[in-house]
């Protein structure tokens, strides 16, 4: 028997949380299907080490691009803490390094200063006043229709900008733009956090990456979602069932057939069948295309829904620590280093030669990688004993690993090397081994979890382990691009009636925003 739904959104990740609470709320009678028994997707909290009382967030980690917007709309009580520090690079091989301290420009200056780079702290403040202009220009525009090329280079209003950060690629920019070889890592990676690019990328894939980075807020800052990602999906999930939505997890969609009809097996392996008026896409494109396929009637391809898989190329690795580890600078305390972005072997040239060996089909020696230490800011997430004695998560992001590099076959064995590699790299900069510091769960084993790109795919069906379903898009279109409907004009058309992108695979959909569940919401009540 087909049961009849207004809306049924295929998967229960935030974006599709964030959908069905508006939906909801707009009185529609609206239906999640999530394939896993938790709801959140990449935007969860787990109790990562067995018998370890700590709750972390086991994927996406920091916040700051969920629109102020969503959060009164929607009445999410969630709290974002920034942080004190943006950021410390230590010297590779040396004893020194970077620290930016957001709330100390006298310290900063001091701290380019001993790197030989003082040239650069003046450049590092004119180059951050620009990113700030594009965010307060650009991300009040990302829950509004989209703006055409022209309508968003407008807004910015200014060309020199445009071109330095848009157009060419922003590597090239950096390098005319900075002196010394790890101001200019430090500045790049945001390039590169979700994408595998060259640091001369004239794909231009690499600017979008970075103009994402940089705009969220209207600020760019990144933030601790205190209590962990799993407290802001779980707001997303009370406000979507207090609006009435229907949350059905261990609901594993199966074929999306033409006419909107979504088959589906639920937990217990029975079979089902809903039409719906809209159907609502959280999964990624690539999985959409599996699904239309699956469902017959539909060449996914005609629709430029089969487009080749998308790759991620990081690694992800938590741990927790009985403290934090001493560093190689014995003068800086551990607090400071670790209370913003620490960043590993990602000098300019490191990242240049990691790109190259993966391309080349090695794991990069060192392995560029990026550290946070979430219980710093928000001990919240650790119970009462861990607190007391001291403990602190540590989340590794660790960059140009690509997918290419692993098979189904190797998955097991590139892990152990992924790990290896990326604690090695971390070793280089500390003056003490952090496996000595790492905790013991239930079992006696080490509290360290590593999740490759294969185990992304698994785990939450990343298309390639693609940490955004696949490659960011501009955050507006390009001139004379059709904007004739309501799914064109937010973004989240599929070429199909009916059917909408709601998650990290719309145009500005990429990272924990909600953006792309708010937006094919509007898209579904402008229709109507
Ligand atoms: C390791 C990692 C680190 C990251 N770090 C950050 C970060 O710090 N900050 C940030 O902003 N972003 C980060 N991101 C990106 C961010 O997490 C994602 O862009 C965002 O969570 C995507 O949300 P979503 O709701 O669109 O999709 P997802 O979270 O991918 O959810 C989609 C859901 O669909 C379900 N699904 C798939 N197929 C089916 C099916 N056939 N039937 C039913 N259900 C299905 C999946 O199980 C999943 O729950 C990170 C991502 C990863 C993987």
């Amino acid at each position: 028997m087909t049961e009849r739904r207004d809306v049924v959104i295929i998967g229960g990740g935030h974006n599709g949380l964030t959908a069905a609470a508006y939906l909801a709320q707009a009185g529609l009678d609206v239906q999640v299907l999530e394939r896993l028994d938790v709801l959140g997707g990449a935007a969860i909290s787990a109790e990562a080490f067995a018998g370890v009382d700590a709750r972390l967030s086991r994927y996406s980690y920091l916040v700051s691009l969920l629109p102020q917007r969503i959060i009164d709309d929607l009445g999410l009580q969630i709290a974002l803490a920034p942080r004190r520090y943006s950021s410390y690079t230590p010297v590779p091989g040396g004893d020194g390094g970077l620290l930016v301290d957001n709330q100390d420009p006298f310290a900063t200056a001091d701290s380019f200063a001993a790197l030989g780079a003082s040239e650069d702290a003046l450049a590092w403040a004119t180059f951050y006043e620009g990113t700030a202009h594009l965010a307060r220009a650009l991300f009040p525009t990302v829950t509004d229709p989209l703006l055409t090329r022209d309508e968003a280079r407008a807004a910015v209003g200014d060309d020199a900008l445009w071109r330095s950060l848009i157009e060419q690629p922003v590597g090239r920019t950096i390098a005319d733009t900075f002196q010394n070889d790890l101001v200019r890592g430090v500045v790049y990676t945001d390039a590169l956090i979700g994408t595998f690019a060259p640091n001369d990328d004239e794909s231009l894939l690499a600017n979008r990456c970075f103009l994402y980075h940089v705009i969220g807020g209207g600020t760019g800052d990144w933030n601790v979602p205190v209590g962990g990602m799993g407290a802001v999906s779980g707001e997303l999930e009370r406000a979507a069932r207090l609006a009435g939505a229907t949350l059905t997890t261990s609901a594993e969609v199966t074929s999306l057939a033409p006419d909107r009809v979504v088959h589906w097996v639920d937990g217990a392996g029975v079979e089902h069948a809903t039409a719906a008026e809209h159907v609502l896409v959280n999964c990624s494109p690539h999985e959409l295309a599996r699904l239309l396929a699956a469902g017959g009637g539909v060449g996914a391809s005609d629709h430029g829904l089969a487009a080749p898989p998308a790759e991620g190329a990081q690694v992800k690795v938590n741990l927790l620590l009985s403290r934090l580890p001493r560093l190689r600078d014995a003068a800086l305390d551990p607090a400071a280093a670790f209370g913003g972005t620490f960043h590993i072997n990602e000098t300019f040239t490191q990242l240049q030669a990691a790109h190259d060996a993966a391309v080349a089909g090695r794991v990069p020696d060192p392995v560029p990688a990026e550290i946070y230490c979430h219980s710093l800011t928000d001990p919240s997430i650790l119970g009462p004993e861990l607190r007391a004695s001291g403990a602190q998560t540590l989340t590794v992001f660790a960059l140009h690993t690509p997918d290419r590099l692993i098979t189904e076959t190797t998955n097991d064995a590139m892990r152990a090397t992924l790990q290896r590699a990326v604690l090695d790299s971390l070793d280089s900069v500390l003056a003490e081994p952090i496996e000595s510091l790492l905790l013991t769960d239930a079992n006696g084993n080490p509290c360290v979890e590593t999740k490759t790109t294969r185990d992304l795919e698994h785990a939450l069906r990343l298309p390639g382990g693609s940490i955004f379903h696949g490659d960011l898009g501009w955050p507006w279109v390009e001139n004379g691009a059709p904007l004739d409907t309501p799914a064109q004009r937010w973004g989240v058309d599929t070429g199909l009636p009916g059917v909408l992108l709601c998650g990290s695979g719309a145009r500005r959909g990429g990272a924990v925003s909600g953006i792309a569940g708010h937006n094919a919401a509007m898209a579904v009540l402008e229709s109507r």
